[in-house]
């Protein structure tokens, strides 16, 4: 009989689930047919109003809440904090949680978002099940501190930074292991040259391409820096990814745009998008920065998350594997910059970015997950 392993998420952002995804898809790679595998948002689909509607939120709180958002996680990053929250919250969410578990019966659980590992404690036990619970985390460098719950069976993080920090908030070092960020198998299998997979997505195959994005949600200035390049780089074409953001999306397409450029909502080819360019324009998402290093794609960064991404930015410039970017302006000016023929930054930053590059992370989590089933 098939074995379940249940994910403990919810859709803040497009990471978590993209990291459950990548990561359920090693699992069938390398064990045909031997899983079950659920993906469940928890916060959603088994809390109570009014806590069920928490996911909807992250968008607008990481965008123009944004300063509330540097609040609300500085404050809770304090322990004493996290342990009041969960001791003011839990009461009320705790059966349904654990009414699900005890449905779903899983071998093993898996948490992959940072509400999801004392609370997926808390369900555990209130259910009764025997099973390991193994943590995930999805953050690169500065994750928040709720993402450790020492009682787990195992903690796996993206880096040695993230490694460290773990170990400041207390996991045991011997169930800390680094395998990288787990993203899709597509991003390391897929050896298409650019031009074809430029004339499949009906790009023009010789044009220098630039892509834009700002995570699941369509985060930051995408339009102002879309709106800089068509200007400023007559020779390039352009790919914007708006996400989820919709109004967004309705704004780009309104454009009579200077040079060609292809507009899309929520993607599922991103890895033929990634291929397809030779500069990402991003918010400092972990789970975007690891497929672009993977493609061997530099990451301009235009913005990121306080808190859990501010150590993103970081990462990528002290290994020179892209750069942090402040204003839409200027960011258009150095893809000029690096377009002029003879300027060798992009391919030096290329070769960095492809170092840092984990494409195995996936198979390693699958692997080491299985084992505990
Ligand atoms: N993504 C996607 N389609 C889109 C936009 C984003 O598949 O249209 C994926 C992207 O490839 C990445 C994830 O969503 O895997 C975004 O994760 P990241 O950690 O970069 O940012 P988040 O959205 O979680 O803030």
């Amino acid at each position: 009989m098939k074995k379940t392993i249940l994910f403990l998420m919810s859709d803040t952002g497009g990471g978590h689930r993209a990291s459950a995804q990548a990561i359920e898809e090693a699992v069938h790679h390398l064990y045909p047919n031997q899983y079950t595998i659920i993906i469940e948002d928890m916060w959603k689909k088994h809390t109570p109003w009014p806590f069920n509607r928490l996911p909807d939120l992250y968008g607008w709180i990481t965008g123009p809440g944004l300063p509330l958002w540097r609040l609300l996680w500085s404050i809770s990053a304090y322990a004493a904090m996290q342990s009041l929250l969960f001791m003011m919250i839990f009461p009320f969410i705790k059966h349904r949680g654990a009414a699900y578990l005890k449905m779903v019966k899983p071998d093993l659980i898996v948490s992959v978002h940072p509400m999801m590992n004392q609370v997926g404690m808390g369900w555990l036990n209130a259910a009764g099940l025997q099973v390991p619970l193994i943590t995930v985390v999805t953050d690169m460098v500065t994750f928040h501190p709720s993402w450790i719950c020492p009682e787990v069976t195992r903690c796996i993080v993206p880096t040695e930074q993230a490694r460290e920090r773990a170990l400041k908030f207390g996991m045991p070092a011997e169930k800390l292991v680094v395998y990288g960020q787990p993203v899709g198998l597509k991003f390391a299998t897929s050896n298409r040259d650019k031009a074809t997979v430029r004339r499949q997505l009906g790009l023009m195959a010789e044009r220098y391409t630039i892509m834009v994005m700002g995570g699941g949600e369509g985060f930051g200035k995408i339009y102002k820096v879309a709106r800089y390049i068509a200007q400023q780089a007559p020779q390039a074409q352009l790919i914007i990814v708006a996400g989820r953001n919709r109004a967004l999306k309705h704004k780009l397409e309104a454009v009579t745009w200077e040079i060609p450029t292809h507009i899309y909502g929520f993607v599922d080819n991103m890895p033929d998008l990634m291929r397809a360019s030779d500069v990402l324009v991003t918010k400092a998402g972990p789970g975007t920065i690891s497929e672009a290093f993977i493609t061997g794609l530099p990451p301009v960064l235009l913005g990121y998350i306080p808190g859990q991404e501010t150590g993103n930015v970081a990462y990528v410039q002290e290994n020179e594997a892209g750069v942090y970017v402040r204003r839409p302006l200027d960011v258009a000016q150095l893809i000029c910059d690096w377009m002029t023929p003879g300027n060798d930054t992009l391919q030096h930053m290329s070769q960095n970015a492809a170092r840092l590059a984990r494409p195995q992370a996936s198979l390693q989590i699958a692997d080491e997950l299985c084992q505990f089933v």
